[in-house]
């Protein structure tokens, strides 16, 4: 599956969105395209949220790969990529955000915890990830998330089916229950090697981890290379019954 191919049965969700829509509205909306643009290309459902949304759409990244930043700065120059520095990344990673924000047409947006890692570790303790792992979470992830896309109406993902069985039902475009916007996820039908051929074809800036053995990159407490046969994200919270961080609940 490429960004090439031809986009089927997108008639029915043409039209920008005014910012006055009630959440009922959005939600029938979210659910028609998603519909709809099943079998589109990850470009054409990123061009169809750029035309519904405008500036109040963006894309976040945790910086492992720029695919979707990439496409989305095709269907929409400037495009803002809301990061989340949890304050426990890889140094990698942190170098993938400003290379893409050095030579993207994107406006990478950082977004941090209400606390210091120090801080949390004053009222929490130290090494609240590995007692805790939801809180912890909750506290650097969900919770700032949350407050970044106030001003949104839709943000997309990267979450692709073939992932884990938590993300295999994964819609193109669905309605995020939590947060009360349109989640848009262009490349949930894609494959690892669609991701790949999509690198290698546009160059597009990737996370040095993932030649380094890592699969998925997330926190450095809560991440490790992945086993020959595990899926792409065994390797994070590896251990524990925690699969996901909480964004994508
Ligand atoms: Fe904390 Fe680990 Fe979650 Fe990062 S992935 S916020 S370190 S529990």
């Amino acid at each position: 599956m490429t960004d090439t191919e031809t986009v089927a049965g997108t008639g029915g969700t043409a039209g920008a969105t005014t910012g006055g829509e009630s959440d009922d509205e959005l939600r029938a909306l979210a659910e028609r395209a998603g519909r709809e643009l099943e079998d589109a290309s990850a470009l054409d459902i990123l061009k169809w949220a750029a035309g519904t949304f405008g500036d109040r759409f963006c894309v976040t990244s945790s910086m492992e790969d720029a695919v979707v930043a990439h496409l989305a700065s095709r269907a929409l120059p400037g495009v803002d990529v809301v990061f989340l520095d949890t304050g426990y990344h890889f140094p990698e990673t942190i170098g993938t955000r400003d290379a893409v924000a050095a030579v993207m047409d994107v406006n990478v947006i950082t977004l941090t915890p209400r606390q210091t890692v120090a801080e949390q570790d004053a009222e929490h303790g130290p090494r609240l990830h590995d007692r805790d792992p939801d809180l912890c979470c909750a506290l650097r992830k969900v919770k700032p998330l949350e407050e970044g896309l106030t001003r949104y109406a839709a943000w997309a993902t990267g979450l692709r089916r073939d992932e884990s069985p938590t993300r295999a039902n994964t819609p193109v475009v669905g309605w995020d229950e939590r947060r009360r916007k349109v989640k848009v996820s262009p490349i949930a039908r894609w494959t690892r090697e669609d991701v790949d051929a999509y690198v290698a074809e546009h160059g597009v800036l990737t996370n040095p981890l993932l030649m380094d053995g890592y699969a998925s990159v997330g926190c450095a407490p809560c991440t490790r290379r992945v086993l020959e046969g595990e899926d792409a994200r065994a390797g994070r919270w590896a251990g524990r019954a925690k699969t996901e961080c909480g964004l994508h609940a």
